[in-house]
């Protein structure tokens, strides 16, 4: 199933979503703004490695011309390329973790001091 959000495992809030750097990350984080539970999503190897193959690719599809705006100094290219990159990348890390959320019950994922 394909899907950029997901509900909270908790209390069940619909469409919370992981921010940008969170996504990139292996597990991505995210505490919910309802009830407060620590939400927690681990892709996986294979998840990883698609997410990390795609962002290559990405790279050197958008590297191309962010570095040319910067040895040109073209710098609304510069932005251009990195929101394409940006918009390209999140949409699939958010793909690839909507679907394997969970609390974060075990100790290694705790990252905030709540309750
Ligand atoms: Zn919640």
């Amino acid at each position: 199933m394909i899907r950029t959000s997901f509900p909270c495992p908790s209390c069940e809030k619909p469409g919370l979503r992981f921010s940008f750097w969170s996504s990139l990350s292996h597990v991505a984080k995210k505490q919910c703004p309802s009830c407060g539970a620590a939400i927690v999503s681990e892709p996986g190897f294979w998840r990883n490695l698609v997410l990390a193959v795609a962002g290559q690719v990405a790279v050197l599809i958008f590297g191309i011309p962010l570095i040319y705006g910067i040895l040109g100094e073209f710098w609304w290219v510069v932005v251009l390329s990195v929101a394409l990159l940006c918009a390209a990348i999140w949409p699939l890390a958010l793909v690839l973790h909507s679907g394997r959320v969970k609390l974060a019950r075990e100790k290694k994922y705790r990252f905030y001091d709540g309750p």
